[in-house]
């Protein structure tokens, strides 16, 4: 299946019906996730296992490249520990924002079909929202954890925010 076949097949199958949609109550972290230059918005809610996600729901309301990338990306993670998600989250970025012409990416699995909004440099920021709230999560619960010592990290109120901007 070439890259722009998987691309139509996936966003519009994800879109339709997006997977983990949700949110996680209680949850030991989340962050709210904001592009403005598409008006899409999503909240992640995690339950995390030490540093590994046990369970992930996003929620919002967005485009279908943001609504089908955050469907993919809680697929993806799920039951992955920090350091997977930032080594998988490196190659997600690098096939956003590859030549329109570089070969489609090997190994993503479905991950690959967000590759192409590469052809519509516009939307990387619809593509790459999910993944950003995502580390802002993580990063608020290190914070929480850091700060408060153990067990503050149950507490996900104030939420994390992240722009794209
Ligand atoms: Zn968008």
């Amino acid at each position: 299946m070439d890259l722009k076949d998987l691309y139509r097949d996936v966003i519009l199958d994800h879109n339709k019906r997006p997977r983990n949609f949700g949110r996680l109550d209680p949850c030991d972290t989340a962050a709210d996730g904001n592009n403005p230059l598409c008006g899409d918005q999503l909240t992640v809610t995690l339950r995390l296992e030490g540093d590994r996600v046990e369970d992930i729901r996003f929620e919002g309301r967005g485009c279908a490249i943001s609504t089908a990338s955050a469907s993919l990306m809680t697929e993806a993670v799920k039951g992955m520990d920090e350091a997977a998600i930032q080594a998988l989250y490196a190659r997600v970025h690098d096939a956003l924002t590859a030549a329109a012409d570089a070969p489609p990416p090997e190994g993503l699995g479905k991950l690959a079909a967000l590759a192409g909004v590469r052809e519509f440099p516009a939307r990387v920021k619809c593509a790459s929202l999910s993944w950003h709230t995502l580390n802002a999560a993580l990063a608020h619960r290190a914070q929480n954890a850091a700060g408060q010592g153990p067990g503050a990290g149950l507490d996900p109120t104030p939420i994390a925010a992240v722009s794209t901007e």
